[in-house]
């Protein structure tokens, strides 16, 4: 079986998410293409020498499927050995902040910022893959999904469930703390 019909397949039965992970343990022959993320640019915010941004595009690519917080510890050795302090966005900060009753110490502060911030580009690419998927089995549109909570912004609730052209739909994440995903519109 070819991974086309191994798509079809997992899309019929309504389990197209984790369909890497259903290929991997298929009993079935099928060849898995390696994910490109060619057009995709990582960590840019940080404002790092281009040098230093690659390694942690890298790290991200290699572990594209990984935790976020995972990954924190080879992040900042990264960051450490290039001697380079990362500028993550503020807005994540003011978000931390305001999740805080009283104010925590600038260690916890600076991981979890670099938490959230991974996890964002962790969807990045998560997100990308989905429409990778969309195009292999040739879907022609997708629908934004949010988790449907109280926890989703204004900016995410726009979206909720609309439907787009896969090549124009709004790219996903939409917010720094974006849950929302990308459901491929079968008929
Ligand atoms: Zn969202």
């Amino acid at each position: 079986m070819n991974i086309f019909d191994f798509l079809k397949n997992t899309f019929a039965k309504n389990e197209s998410s984790g369909w890497r992970e259903a290929a991997k343990n298929s009993n079935l022959t099928i060849k898995i293409p390696q994910p490109k993320f060619s057009d995709i640019k990582l960590c840019v915010h940080l404002n790092t020498a281009e040098e230093t941004r690659k390694k942690l595009e890298n790290l991200l690519i290699n572990n594209w499927s990984a935790r976020a917080d995972n990954l924190l510890e080879e992040f900042f050795q990264i960051c450490s050995s290039d001697d380079v302090i990362p500028n993550f966005p503020k807005e994540i900060e003011t978000i931390v902040l305001d999740g805080y009753k009283k104010k925590p110490n600038q260690e916890s502060i600076k991981k979890k910022v670099a938490t959230i911030y991974i996890r964002h580009e962790l969807n990045v690419l998560k997100n990308s893959l989905e429409l990778d998927k969309g195009r292999m089995v040739d879907v022609k549109k997708v629908k934004i999904r949010t988790c449907e909570d109280g926890r989703v912004c204004p900016a995410c609730r726009k979206h909720s469930k609309k439907t787009y052209n896969l090549e124009k739909a709004p790219k996903l994440p939409l917010c720094w703390e974006c849950r929302c995903y990308y459901e491929l519109v079968i008929r």
